[in-house]
């Protein structure tokens, strides 16, 4: 299958139409930005790194029994996945408080929370995609029904459950992530967008160390290092 149409330009993904309309192919860029586009850099090589790591996680996922868009992994910055209805709300997904939790809401940077904190963002850049609870996400339609929220809250734990063991064993803490979803032709909701150390922080067990977009956030530097790192616990377990 190859790519007929742009569809959709992102911050770090190209989106082509292809011959069927069933199938996309996301072309992961090197570009980097972070607090809503105001920072912004390339990388050379993040987008191969992104697209390998993501299209490992969503493998593995879909082995585990969680319905993702991936089909297969094209080539180094292409991926071919199904084609959905993104739903626009960003499921935030976190084991240890930092970011954004702690600046809101004063809670100590890497403390372990008592229980997973899944939190929903309306994806909207215009609108710095702000913090939102159910009422609001069916007031703005993303959804329509209540049983589509307790679903996607209940997959993105599915998803922490399995992810936090993987990575722990790979000397990884995984410490929060941002998930998309979609719904399929049938109407089904899966997993979507992507899973990378751009939308996912990990900390390394001993060294306390980000191996994520952090660094670029932070402007710590030796991104793609880190990137790297992070592939290779996956690969080289
Ligand atoms: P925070 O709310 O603390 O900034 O982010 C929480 C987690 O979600 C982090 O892992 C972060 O990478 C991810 N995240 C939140 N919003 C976005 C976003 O708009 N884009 C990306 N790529 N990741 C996000």
């Amino acid at each position: 299958m190859s790519k007929t149409e742009l569809l959709y330009e992102g911050k770090a993904k190209k989106i082509w139409k292809t011959e069927d309309k069933e199938f996309l192919i996301s072309e992961f860029k090197d570009d980097l930005t972070a607090f809503n586009g105001e920072k912004k850099s390339s990388e050379e090589g993040k987008g191969a790194l992104n697209n390998q790591i993501s299209s490992a996680l969503f493998k593995l996922l879909n082995e585990k029994g969680i319905p993702t868009h991936f089909v297969k992994m094209l080539d180094e910055n292409n991926m071919l996945h199904k084609s959905c209805d993104v739903i626009k709300i960003e499921v935030i997904v976190r084991n240890i408080a930092t970011g954004s939790l702690s600046k809101n809401l004063g809670i100590e940077n890497g403390k372990v929370l008592p229980f997973t904190l899944v939190e929903f963002d309306y994806k909207n850049d215009e609108l710095g995609d702000p913090k939102i609870n159910d009422q609001h996400a069916l007031i703005l339609g993303l959804v329509q029904h209540q049983d589509e929220l307790d679903k996607i809250r209940r997959v993105a734990r599915q998803i922490n459950e399995i992810l936090k063991p993987y990575f722990f064993e790979r000397g990884l803490k995984l410490v929060d992530f941002k998930l998309e979803f979609g719904k399929d032709k049938d109407g089904n909701i899966i997993l979507i967008d992507e899973l990378s150390p751009d939308n996912c922080r990990f900390w390394d067990v001993e060294s306390g160390e980000s191996l994520d977009k952090d660094r670029f956030r932070q402007g710590q530097g030796g991104l793609k290092l880190a990137y790297e790192q992070v592939l290779n616990r996956i690969l080289n377990k």
